[in-house]
């Protein structure tokens, strides 16, 4: 089953589902809002379930329509895998949907864990689910514990390429548009997290991702910059070792090791070759340039609905910068004021988190309102 069929990570992993019948069989795709997009990608699997939640234009019949729908299929009983791809916290209600059967649930949008971590490891506990990890680092950081002992890991280490402006002029950040940052120099990704990479953003979200995924304080998860993208993460152990996983910057790969739940398919990318990877670099980050790390740590740390909120906000604010609503650097400046501003009680039912997200998208938007209308009757900010 694929949740989020017409995404970035949804089309390469029916790619890597087509390419492996012996392996995969697809039973049913969700797609958010693009019917024919679906369709066509739907076209190598004929007679495949398939939802479109919030369908624009015309739905085709037996094309089924709404998020009821999307959930009854997430869980189908027959789906012994289910990947989570795409929609951002949209995606949170059919995962859970799907964590109450046994079933393997290879999670993509970290989204998910980070508004409702503890609700949804619970849920795979109760059930006896297991979630595997799709994002890169994640992926490697599992492939780096695979027969390790949970009390000789010392410290997950995060690697972030840096985004494309890793080394760009600070002064010249506020002026970024949409296009430069949605041109991320290693990988390629769909818009949400291709911008969230460039704040660094991505990687705050993928810290409390590693938190929940592998059940490790904040305290012992790093983050490292790492521009050339050749090592995926790494893991320190108690003798001093350190474990790193290496490969092409490709998502097909942890895709079909997700899909799989952890056996290697012959040929899913070429191997990363080392002689012609040159050099290696890693950097600390600078929490001048990429405030957004910090901001998601001091979230993190706060827990309850922080995290839920801070993730609202910056979805609102992600999408209001690709409108040309936002301007970058207020992006991170309005996450942060509205993750601030929410005193709300720690969630601890469904209710309570989908209470703080909608908090943090209320207030966001209302903000964006305001930003948009200070910038167009008062010209630049400063
Ligand atoms: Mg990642």
């Amino acid at each position: 089953m694929v949740l989020g069929a017409t995404g970035s990570i949804g089309s390469q992993a029916l790619e890597v589902i087509s390419r492996y019948p012996e392996e995969f069989e697809l039973l049913g795709a969700v797609a958010g809002q693009r019917t024919t997009a679906l369709q066509a990608a739907l076209r190598p699997f004929p007679g495949v379930a398939c939802v479109v939640v919030d369908p624009q234009g015309p739905v085709p019949s037996g094309v089924w329509v709404g998020e009821d729908a999307a959930c009854q299929l997430a869980a189908d009983p027959r789906a012994d895998v289910v990947l989570v791809a795409g929609g951002g916290a949209a995606a949170l209600l059919p995962t859970l949907e799907a964590l109450h059967r046994p079933c393997r649930l290879a999670i993509a949008t970290k989204e998910v864990l980070v508004m409702a971590g503890d609700l949804v490891t619970a849920a795979a506990r109760r059930s006896g689910a297991e979630i595997v990890p799709v994002d890169s680092e994640h992926s490697a950081i599992w492939q780096c514990l695979r027969g390790e002992s949970a009390q000789d890991v010392v410290r997950l280490w995060l690697t972030a390429s840096g985004g494309p402006f890793r080394t760009a002029p600070l002064a010249g950040l506020q002026d970024v548009t949409p296009e430069m940052a949605l041109a991320h120099p290693n990988w390629r990704m769909g818009p949400k997290v291709t911008v969230d990479s460039a704040t660094m953003m991505n990687k705050g979200l993928e810290v409390i991702e590693a938190h929940f995924l592998f059940a490790i304080p904040y305290s012992r998860i790093s983050v490292v910059i790492h521009p050339q993208s050749a090592v995926h993460s790494a893991v320190e152990f108690c003798d001093g070792t350190m474990v790193a996983q290496l490969g092409v910057a490709d998502m097909r790969a942890p895709i079909a090791l997700a899909l799989s739940g952890g056996r290697r398919l012959p040929g899913v990318v070429p191997p990363l070759d080392l002689a012609s990877a040159g050099r290696l670099e890693f950097e600390e980050p600078d929490p001048s340039r990429f405030p957004a790390l910090s901001l998601a740590r001091e979230a993190a740390i706060r827990g309850g609905g922080a995290p839920a909120v801070m993730n609202a906000a910056n979805e609102v604010a992600v999408a209001a910068f690709l409108r040309g609503e936002l301007r970058f650097g207020e992006m991170v400046e309005l996450v942060s004021e509205v993750t601030g501003s929410y005193a709300g009680a720690p969630p601890t039912t469904l209710e309570d988190v989908l209470a703080a997200d909608a908090f943090g998208r209320t207030m966001a938007a209302e903000m964006v309102g305001q930003m948009d209308r200070r910038g167009a009757t008062g010209g630049r900010r400063p």
